[in-house]
């Protein structure tokens, strides 16, 4: 199923970790909607960075697949709100952030994780935050997540 013309419902549901663990990983219908509206941001995403390729590293997670990686327990990654992605055709995920900002490109939260980029969507009544972190690891520490692009 084609979410919008360059993303698909499999890619945003694709997950090794689920795999390996046995999770269905299979979203409700409501989140399918909010997938449909993600997908519609990433294309303008895709426009922003010249047309080239995006690659989905991490889309929908059901709970169980969220816990299961320990994403934070709140992440929009459950509601279908969410994509953590790469688009190496263009340039590093730090070249993507600095492209978005650049181009005022509107989202709810933009972070920098240093390997890809995580960038999400409000829901559909809420207003877009526009919030721009950067995510710092530390060896034995949860992530932090700091304002602005670091
Ligand atoms: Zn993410």
């Amino acid at each position: 199923m084609n979410l919008s013309p360059h993303f698909t419902l499999a890619e945003m549901l694709l997950s090794q970790d689920a795999t390996r663990a046995g999770i269905a990983n299979i979203p409700p219908p409501e989140v399918v909607t909010n997938l449909i509206r993600l997908a519609t941001l990433l294309e303008g995403v895709r426009l922003v960075l010249g047309g080239h390729p995006i690659s989905i590293s991490s889309g929908y997670r059901c709970k169980k697949l969220n816990t299961l990686i320990g994403g934070s327990r709140t992440s929009q990654h459950m509601q279908g709100l969410a994509a953590d992605f790469i688009c190496p055709a263009f340039g590093t995920p730090r070249q993507i952030c600095e492209q978005l900002l650049d181009m005022d490109f509107r989202f709810d939260q933009l972070i920098f994780e240093g390997a890809w980029v995580h960038i999400s969507l409000s829901d559909i009544d809420a207003p877009l935050r526009n919030q721009m972190q950067t995510a710092v690891f530390k060896p034995g520490h949860k992530t932090q997540y700091l304002r602005g692009l670091l």
